[in-house]
């Protein structure tokens, strides 16, 4: 005990210290069609890091039409101008470089990491995203079976997917966070390449889109790089990301309980809606912050140690808050899978026993100051790689929160107080507003009626 107490006071001294450097360093610059570049030089080893992302998920798609984004993400890299770069691709391919791209539903991104040398050529290639992509009927055609598959295959092998899918469908009445980012089945079979080709003039034009480029090259040569590549883009349409948002006040919503038969243990969330904090209420979002990570700390008075430790009712327990990889802050969650003999309602209770506890008596000095080092640990963690920290920035920024927001953080957590977290819990988590989700094993695939055991 006293050797854990030495350490954090270490660990304390050395933060705030670097409390005076900003968490991410970028060098920015925009071009005049609007593309964004975030440039993150770091020369441990010749690599680089490359990635182009666009502020389009699937919650940007109109009802009727879901799946969108990831069936353009699916067809992007074989519309490229591949007769041109033949040899950059083979090149790319042979000298053991990465490649990928993620639809969320928040953005589309896609990366590359590899040597720095063939930074020019893949700047050119990269660039490809916003002019002529040459969709063609035939791929899209196969690439549809494609995803249906790959939908599938999430439903029959993934429990916790096929789970949030029908969370998230009862949860949200009319957010599109209530659709699966591959979109739903019926959808999928009625997307045409048309819709795909105006989805892709809408949202893929440089005005609407970012460049993170992390790791080893010279960022003077890579403005001029981009000048030459990007800089005649003509700037796209102004896009307004219009979506519905949920109402403040709804009625009580059943338990959604859920089976699966790859379920191997049972899993009980109870989750929280909350308003838009991030631009109304950013005060209440840190501090809820810091809340889950009081709540889910391994130490003296937490949730955790709670219900994994003393009642030895669950074995394992989360709490979080999705604020910074979510456009739209819309939760407070708890997750906890139950040991065999434990009740539901026990479990339940204490979580409602703390948080009065904690909203009438509030947290001490020290147990706030051990929640910002949680969010810090995590934050300087992911700070070490390049890959790593570029998908932070890369998070971030789709959430629309800016690069200066995130650095602040530190220093805006320092003034969160104790009167702000029981403030928080009052405010936004009451019992009542909860939503319980189940996820039990079954023998086949499907939602039950079943009331939450
Ligand atoms: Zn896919």
């Amino acid at each position: 005990m006293l050797k854990k107490l030495f350490l954090a006071v270490i660990f304390l001294a050395t933060l705030s210290q670097t409390h005076a450097e900003p968490l991410i360093k970028a060098e920015t610059f925009t071009l005049k069609n609007g593309l964004q570049f975030f440039l993150l030089v770091n020369k441990r080893a010749p690599i680089v890091f490359y990635s182009t992302w666009f502020k389009v998920g699937s919650a940007d798609e109109v009802p009727g039409k879901t799946g969108l984004a990831h069936y353009l993400e699916h067809l992007m890299e074989t519309g490229l101008p591949e007769v041109q770069m033949g040899q950059f691709l083979e090149d790319f391919q042979s000298s053991g470089s990465h490649s990928n791209a993620i639809t969320t539903r928040d953005h589309t991104y896609y990366y590359k990491t590899m040597m720095t040398d063939h930074l020019e050529l893949l700047m050119r290639y990269e660039a490809g995203r916003m002019r002529g992509v040459a969709f063609n009927q035939t791929k899209f055609d196969t690439e549809k079976n494609v995803i249906l598959e790959e939908r599938l295959m999430r439903t029959e092998t993934n429990p916790d997917e096929y789970f949030n899918e029908k969370f998230n469908n009862v949860f949200f009445s009319v957010h599109p966070y209530k659709n699966p980012i591959i979109g739903w089945e019926k959808d999928i079979r009625g997307l045409t390449l048309d819709d795909v080709k105006a989805f892709h003039k809408k949202w893929y034009q440089p005005n609407n889109a970012y460049i993170i480029v992390s790791g080893d090259f010279d960022p003077a040569q890579v403005k001029i790089w981009a000048e030459k590549y990007y800089g005649d883009l003509p700037v796209g349409e102004k896009v307004q990301r219009q979506r519905p948002q949920e109402p403040l006040k709804k009625a009580k919503v059943a338990p959604v309980v859920v089976e699966h038969p790859k379920v191997a243990q049972l899993s009980i969330s109870e989750i929280y809606p909350l308003p838009d904090l991030k631009k109304s209420n950013y005060q209440d979002m840190l501090a809820l912050i810091l809340l889950a990570e009081f709540l889910e700390g391994d130490f003296q008075g937490s949730l955790y140690e709670v219900l994994v430790h003393q009642k030895k009712w669950v074995s394992s327990f989360a709490s979080s808050s999705a604020f910074f990889s979510e456009r739209d802050p819309w939760s407070f969650a708890f997750y906890v899978k139950p040991t065999p003999d434990a009740k539901w309602e026990d479990i339940e209770a204490a979580i409602h026993q703390k948080l009065k506890q904690i909203a009438q008596k509030g947290v001490k000095q020290d147990d706030l100051k051990r929640a910002r080092h949680y969010v810090y640990n995590e934050l300087v963690m992911s700070l070490d790689d390049i890959y790593q920290k570029a998908i932070l920035l890369g998070d971030v920024l789709s959430s629309d929160v800016t690069l200066d927001q995130l650095n602040a953080l530190p220093t805006d957590l320092e003034k969160v107080t104790s009167k702000d977290i029981q403030r928080v819990i009052k405010t936004y988590l009451q019992p009542e507003k909860a939503v319980v989700g189940v996820l039990k094993k079954g023998q086949s695939v499907g939602a039950s009626k079943e009331k939450a055991q």
